[in-house]
């Protein structure tokens, strides 16, 4: 993601009324809740059984993409990358399509060879719904304190990698347990290739566009979830406002369920405006919701430890697998008990 679009909304209490339920819960308790995922006729149902997620399992995924290698698209990493996706994925469902597809590099005449991979889960059923993350690597640490790094790719850990690892750990679990609902999960590369200063937002987010472009008619998930940079160890998510804008229930239901679960790094309050993978998807008429550290994004964190985003020190020694177990019990909650009893007011 970029952050040149990245703005900070603070105390816009107005905005955080009309558009975040579960922030208005927090900040307004003297009036009656609106009605929620958690209504009473909902809640009603039983919670169904949901798989335990090993996290780390998961950290361990981000060390074996680090070891590869920053994967920058043309790279022998990248290419590793891909086929460690596809045998990861293969492992756990039939249904593993690879779209490949070009874009233009930015030197003369360079060529960039890239690759979404899509895995579904329970192919037959039509309330669906996409989880989506990139795993490509930035070619360019330009935010790097030192400028002689400028032109060093990053190694990813958290932005590419993190994600990356939570959603194969999903895959696991989904092939050990089939899935309430539909759920395909997009692997998507080039997310990380643009320079805001050339060509604006015009190089970013490519596979997700090349996605949008070629899906089949008929592909529709209800909505999707979007990770990006989910592992730190001091990670905050808040609701991002591209989200809130296009998926207010949604948001309200993935951050009432983190609420519910006691998760300790989802804060419902007002969370930052970010340019991500996302963004093509609501344009598509897909609402989405991204899960994001966003105050990674452009160093706004206060901590020393979290100023690496889009650094050579994007490294596996700032995330934790609690982070990581955090995340990925909160997705699988939503998949197998709160997405299946809230299905009739979502
Ligand atoms: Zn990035």
């Amino acid at each position: 993601m970029t952050h040149l679009r990245r703005f900070l909304y603070i105390a816009v209490l107005g905005l955080l009324v009309t558009n975040c339920n579960s922030c208005k819960r927090e900040q307004d308790t003297s009036t009656p809740p609106p009605a929620q995922p958690s209504s009473p006729s909902a809640s009603a149902i039983p919670p169904a059984p949901v798989p335990s997620f090993d996290a780390d399992r998961a950290f361990k995924d981000i060390e074996t993409q680090v070891d590869f290698g920053p994967r920058v698209p043309n790279t022998p990493a990248h290419s590793k990358e891909v086929e460690f996706l596809q045998k990861e994925l293969l492992a756990c469902t039939p249904s593993v399509v690879l779209q490949p597809f070009t874009a233009q590099g930015y030197k003369a005449g360079e060529t960039l060879n890239l690759t979404n991979i899509i895995a579904s889960f329970n192919p037959s059923a039509t309330w669906r719904i996409l989880i989506l993350t990139h795993y490509d690597s930035r070619p360019w640490a330009d935010e790097d304190p030192n400028p002689a790094n400028h032109d060093k790719p990053v190694p990813a850990a958290n932005d590419g990698g993190s994600g990356t690892a939570v959603m194969l750990e999903l895959a696991r679990e989904m092939k050990e347990h089939a899935p309430p609902i539909g759920v395909d999960l997009l692997f998507d590369d080039g997310e990380d290739y643009g320079k805001y200063t050339v060509d604006e937002l015009n190089r970013y987010f490519l596979g997700v566009k090349n996605f949008v472009a070629s899906k089949p008619a008929n592909f529709n998930p209800r909505f999707a979830i979007l990770l990006d940079m989910v592992g730190d160890k001091n990670a905050q998510f808040e609701p991002e406002q591209n989200s809130v804008q296009s998926a207010p229930n949604y948001v309200s239901e993935v951050w009432n369920t983190a609420t519910a679960l006691g998760l300790s790094h989802f804060k419902s309050v007002q969370g930052q405006s970010i340019s991500d993978d996302h963004m093509p998807l609501i344009q598509a008429g897909i609402p989405s919701v991204d899960i994001i550290d966003g105050e990674l994004v452009g160093h706004v964190a206060p901590q020393p430890d979290r100023k690496y985003w889009h650094t050579i020190d994007d490294l596996p020694k700032h995330l934790s697998p609690e982070t990581l177990g955090e995340v990925g019990k909160l997705l699988l909650t939503l998949i197998y008990d709160r997405i299946p009893r809230d299905i009739p007011s979502l």
